[in-house]
């Protein structure tokens, strides 16, 4: 089978490797038919972010089922399934209690398709291997196709953590999102309107992606204004690595609210806490552990609460070397099943 190889900065391979055969009870290979890009992927492959190179990238994806352990039950051959980015037993205390990021079974932060810790393989190569398959893996539901369910893996699932911790604090507030990242701040937009926001605003300094918030019904800014929004909103939600940008966010927040932060920083990163203090705000960040929030986003997508199409564009996964370097949102390259129905 062919893996795609991240080579180094600006280069991208398909490469020959051995083809992937079960080898634990607990196992399933499955083929990846519907693979996207992470927001982290185009920094790793820009030479943006300190995780290296040489290695098969990929860790958002929906795949068919190719062959299982004899303990698996349950997901079958041919079934479709979205593959979360991490690793994970399932059956450890932090899996027990819903953070499988924190996954004992599998130490560090153990995912596909990048060199944070171990080798899982990347799901834009036409196979992988899913070592805990009943913990990690969720059937996509009928109706709800794989294109769009692609970032079901991490990025929409993030989204819909991250408007979910500020909007269950805040019922139906105002909601601010502050972007500087291919899609993650788009598919907050789609969460925060799903999720019962009375207004959203959107400020981002990419005019293309303005324009996606505003079609997905945010109003939208390319600077945060602080005459007009520090103080104003209950949630916000950060999609960007960037500390001064964050920084404005968090100023942005009225007494006792609420930011989440989807973007990843690899330093120190400076904080108002003096101003936070005075507002008795809350932030959070982190590796969001989305294997248990799966079900509820592909119900989201079953009823067509979420608009993923207004974010993605799909490709044919052979273009994958070229498509994966331009700058585009959120490429989805697709390859047809073997197993099940080729796609319509
Ligand atoms: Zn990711
Ligand atoms: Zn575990």
């Amino acid at each position: 089978m062919r893996a795609l190889w991240f080579e180094e900065v600006g280069k991208l391979v398909w490469r020959e490797v051995e083809d992937l055969v079960v080898s634990s009870p607990l196992e399933a290979v499955v083929r990846p038919v519907a693979s996207t890009t992470c927001d982290l992927d185009r920094g790793i492959v820009h030479g943006l972010v300190p995780l290296g190179a040489d290695f098969p990238i990929g860790h958002e994806c929906v795949a068919e089922v190719l062959d299982v352990g004899a303990a698996v039950h349950r997901v079958a051959v041919g079934d479709l399934v979205v593959v979360p980015w991490h690793i994970s037993c399932g059956v450890c205390p932090p899996c027990r209690n819903a953070l499988p990021t924190a996954c004992t079974t599998v130490p560090g932060l153990q995912g596909y398709g990048a060199s944070i810790a171990g080798s899982w393989g990347g799901l834009f190569s036409e196979q992988a291997r899913v070592p805990y398959a009943d913990a990690m893996l969720t059937r996509l539901p009928t109706g709800v196709e794989p294109a769009a369910a692609a970032a079901v893996s991490d990025n929409l699932t993030d989204a819909y953590v991250c408007v979910t911790r500020g909007l269950s604090r805040h019922p139906g507030a105002r909601v601010l999102v502050v972007s500087s990242l291919p899609s993650l701040g788009l598919f907050a937009v789609d969460q925060a309107l799903a999720a019962g926001a009375r207004q959203v605003d959107y400020v981002d300094r990419s005019g293309r992606r303005r324009g996606v918030a505003t079609t997905l019904g945010a109003d939208v800014g390319v600077d945060i204004d602080p005459g007009t929004q520090h103080l104003s909103y209950p949630v916000v939600i950060g999609a960007t690595s960037d500390p001064a940008l964050l920084r404005e966010a968090v100023l942005c927040l009225t007494p006792g609210g609420h930011l989440s932060n989807a973007g990843m920083f690899f330093a120190d990163t400076p904080l108002p806490l003096w101003e936070m203090y005075q507002r008795d705000v809350t932030i959070s960040v982190g590796a969001v552990s989305v294997t248990p929030h799966v079900p509820a986003v592909l119900e989201l997508l079953r009823q067509r609460r979420l608009r993923p199409e207004l974010v993605i564009s799909v490709h044919d996964a052979e273009h994958a070397p070229e498509v994966l370097l331009a700058r585009d949102m959120k490429p989805v390259l697709v390859r047809p099943q073997l197993i099940g129905p080729a796609p319509a």
